[in-house]
């Protein structure tokens, strides 16, 4: 935590010092915040710059991918030099010198790492960044074993859709999702194509749920999902609620 008295914070952050929303208090609490993100594709990539940036201070990330070509249309913290190193690594650089108050953690696997369970229970809040079914699965699961609170961002051509998962008694992601497969195409970017925008608001949006929840203000997209299609002009929120049928989180 960095000495919430000195110049270089008092000029760092006072545009949130600003906010009533915010002020010092809730600056504080974002540098005291614990969160934990998973994936550095377009989703993570865009949501740690803003997560970074607004001081929150200690942040795991996950991924094992290194950077290729391809994903540079959408995954702009990244450049051309950095094709072939490690996600985990470059953010970790960009971090470090965008913003010093952050401690971050490297966690250079899969989420279907064995490791990844315990990781998720060390953090306070857990962002799903991933691009497929599978993990998000696994993230969902993992999030109600130890009750953790979850916010997801998916992204598909040129529609976006978040929701804040398992908090207050709101859903988890089986409870919307309940007949999705893990070998589905749907909302993975990697068949469908997608515009980079999209990624970018996403993942912008989830670092804005973030800092509500660790400042305790605003509306959070609790039992709602935000939609929106870039193509048409559309957004709207859809009210969801827990299934008590659900097969991952009834009974927790
Ligand atoms: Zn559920």
């Amino acid at each position: 935590m960095p000495n919430a008295s000195s110049p270089d914070f008092l000029d760092r952050y006072r545009r949130h010092i600003l906010m009533k929303n915010i002020g010092g208090a809730g600056q504080k609490k974002l540098c005291n915040a614990n969160v934990l993100l998973i994936g550095l594709g377009g989703i993570g990539s865009s949501a740690i710059q803003y997560l970074a940036g607004a001081g929150v201070g200690n942040i795991g990330i996950v991924d094992q991918d290194t950077v290729a070509l391809s994903n540079l249309q959408r995954q702009t913290i990244y450049n051309y030099k950095d094709i072939g190193k490690k996600k985990v690594e470059v953010v970790s650089r960009f971090v470090g010198e965008l913003n010093n108050d952050v401690k971050i953690e490297k966690y250079d696997f899969y989420i279907d790492n064995p490791k990844s369970a315990e990781v998720i229970s060390k953090y306070d809040l857990i962002l799903d960044g991933t691009d497929n079914v599978k993990s998000r699965k696994e993230i969902n699961k993992a999030c109600v074993n130890y009750e953790k609170p979850l916010i997801f961002g998916g992204v598909s051509g040129w529609e976006g859709t978040i929701s804040f998962l398992l908090k207050d008694g709101a859903p988890c992601y089986e409870c919307i999702f309940p007949d999705i497969e893990e070998n589905t195409n749907e909302l993975n970017c990697n068949s469908e194509g997608v515009l980079g925008v999209t990624t970018a608001i996403v993942g912008s949006y989830m670092a804005a749920e973030t800092i509500k929840y660790v400042c305790n203000t605003g509306n959070i997209l609790t039992n709602k999902l935000l939609l929106f299609d870039c193509l048409n002009g559309v957004f709207e929120v859809l009210s969801v609620e827990k299934n008590v049928k659900c097969l991952v989180c009834n009974n927790k």
